[in-house]
């Protein structure tokens, strides 16, 4: 068996950083006796939010996003650090953690920020600012919230009942899917043609996708690694199934079930909030399982 790793995949360079700066908040926190918190999972994956929380890391928000208003309180988060994550967070989110009295470590994406800094400025200018994105996703959330007035919508089916008379801008969530950006763009375009598009899909979904299909011919069966919740990961799962392979999306290595040892080439995608410790591992479980043969 041979195990081909598609030539982009893990980490993303703004998914990185952000558990860097989180996993040194974390350590600094400890050491200085503070309360560390992070607004949301810093990524949708389980061994790096256990980490995070074995070093006494702990979520200020619930699973739906929420903050309890008790936390915000002036002076509830006095003498806390409080991570947001890559995602980025809306301005009036980050204003309260600030009033509440934590030190706020800002990990957004430079490129999230950049289409945050783009929403403000067409919502500013008098533009209706539409969101491509996932609903309920927090990058998208955060964009949304730096442009006022602003309306997310996942499809052009959704767009087709937008407000069409005013100008406007569109901006996309960093990992939304390109073919449905367009599809929204030129749908918008078709009944408003002064929309300003803002863009903002970032190349490193990009290259993770073109990276799977460029498995297209060349393997018999498709790994994706990442979190059950990683939107980014489901979405080259599905790609990779798209090529008609037998394809996985597993979590963690012992996910990996043993038919995999039928396949003599085997391409290996993770997700840009997957670890490099979970692609390592899901490599050697492919190649313990062509052992054990
Ligand atoms: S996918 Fe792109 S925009 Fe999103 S965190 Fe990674 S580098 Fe940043």
């Amino acid at each position: 068996m041979e195990v081909i790793r598609a030539e982009t995949l893990g980490f993303c360079p703004g998914v990185r950083r952000a558990v860097e700066l989180a996993e040194k908040a974390a350590i600094d926190a400890k050491t200085s006796a503070r309360k560390a918190w992070v607004l949301g999972d810093i990524v949708h994956n389980p061994r790096v939010t256990s980490r995070l929380a074995a070093l006494g890391m702990a979520r200020l928000d619930n699973e739906d996003g929420c903050i309890a208003p008790e936390r915000l309180v002036p002076g509830a988060l006095q003498g806390s650090m409080v991570v947001i994550r890559s995602h980025g967070a809306a301005p009036d989110i980050i204003k309260a953690i600030k009033a509440a009295g934590a030190e706020v470590i800002d990990a957004t994406c430079p490129k999230v920020a950049a289409n945050q800094k783009a929403a403000a400025a067409q919502a500013a200018a008098g533009r209706l600012v539409i969101v491509a994105g996932d609903k309920g996703h927090g990058e998208t959330l955060g964009v949304a919230g730096h442009a006022p007035g602003s309306i997310i919508v996942s499809s052009a089916n959704e767009a087709a009942s937008l407000p069409f008379d005013r100008p406007m801008a569109l901006v996309a969530q960093t990992t939304f899917s390109e073919d449905e950006y367009i599809a929204i763009r030129e749908l918008i375009v078709s009944r408003q043609p002064d929309l300003f598009d803002a863009g903002g899909i970032c190349s490193s979904s990009r290259k993770r996708r073109a990276a799977v299909l460029a498995f297209k011919g060349r393997v018999d069966a498709i790994v994706v690694v990442g979190g059950r919740n990683s939107a980014n990961t489901k979405r080259l799962a599905e790609l990779a199934a798209s090529l008609g392979v037998k394809t996985m999306h597993a979590e963690k290595a012992g996910d990996i079930d043993a038919s995999f040892s039928a396949y003599k080439n085997i391409g290996l995608s993770a997700g840009a909030s997957t670890p490099d410790e979970d692609i390592d591992e899901a490599e050697d479980r492919l190649l313990s399982l062509a052992n054990k043969k």
